[in-house]
């Protein structure tokens, strides 16, 4: 079983300030420690036990699925590849369609999809976060450990966070968002994305839906972090649920077929939280960002 990880708060921040609710959610953790070991890991067997029945990795039955699964994708091969040897399908209008189907996408741009990294080996690790800063504190300290060790880590805020200020709003509080997570993305050797959707209104709609989906895909993500469904800020709850719903459809060759499926499920993990109902947190592993936490 792979092995996941999923980090908790830096411990600090960039100020050397320590963030007390990661020190106090460490400790409830059973993970001891003032600046360094903070983060928390799930296994996704325990997440699809506790979290989301749609999940499709279960013991015992992830073998058979994933069987039926290689089967379907070889027919499928073979269908397509017939296909393909006809004169007249030979220059068919999938690439327009191809074409319309990624115009359509409302919040993506050039630039966003030119931060695919290459196919190197090494692991692909997605982060969706609510707003632009919860994955800086949530999987900050995991993102420049890997990133140190050279796997590809990307951070996505679903929304702007254009409300999240006490005094500022709108489009100016967004660009000083985009600029502040653009920055620390910079800082840890990471990509960083932030979706074109309101703070506080985010859905889980079936748009968002697909947007995710794509996302995953795009990344060719081998481990997907989110907030547990059970926050109690909207967007942070439903960021949980629109990630629990494109878990599985990343697999579905015909859902999204603009943008070419998984060919292995990625692991999705939860951040840590304090939230007890419907059920509390549990850590199954714990990683230690001792080497980059000064950084
Ligand atoms: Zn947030």
């Amino acid at each position: 079983m792979t092995v996941l990880a999923l980090s908790t708060r830096l411990g600090q921040d960039n100020a050397g300030n320590r963030i007390g609710q990661s020190h106090d959610r460490g400790l409830r953790c059973g993970i001891v420690g003032y600046r360094g070991v903070t983060l928390v890991t799930y296994r996704a067997m325990a997440i699809h036990a506790d979290e989301a029945r749609c999940f499709p990795y279960e013991s015992g039955k992830a073998g058979r699925i994933m069987n039926r699964r290689v089967l379907w994708l070889v027919a499928l091969g073979f269908f397509l590849g017939g296909l393909l040897l006809g004169p007249l399908l030979s220059q068919s209008s999938s690439p327009r369609l191809l074409e319309s189907a990624v115009a359509a996408e409302p919040t993506r741009s050039e630039k966003d999809r030119r931060t695919i990294p290459p196919d190197d080996g090494k692991l692909r690790i997605l982060c969706f976060g609510a707003h632009p800063d919860d994955c800086e504190l949530r999987a900050g300290g995991v993102a420049t450990l890997w990133s140190a060790q050279g796997h590809h880590v990307k951070f996505v805020s679903v929304t702007t966070g254009d409300i999240g200020h006490w005094r500022d709003a709108g489009g100016p509080l967004a660009r000083r968002r985009l600029a502040e997570v653009q920055q620390a993305a910079r800082l840890l050797g990471i990509a960083t994305e932030v979706l074109d959707i309101h703070d506080g209104e985010l859905l889980p709609s079936l748009e968002n839906r697909r947007t995710m989906t794509r996302l995953i895909r795009e990344w060719k993500a081998d481990v997907v972090m989110t907030h547990r469904p059970n926050d109690y800020h909207p967007d942070h709850r439903y960021t949980g649920v629109l990630v629990q719903d494109a878990a599985y459809m990343v697999t579905v060759p015909h859902f999204c077929p603009d943008m070419p499926v998984l060919k292995n499920n990625p692991v999705f993990v939860f951040y840590p939280d304090s939230f007890q109902k419907p059920n509390p947190f549990q850590p199954d592993v714990m990683v230690s960002i001792d080497a980059v936490i000064e950084k």
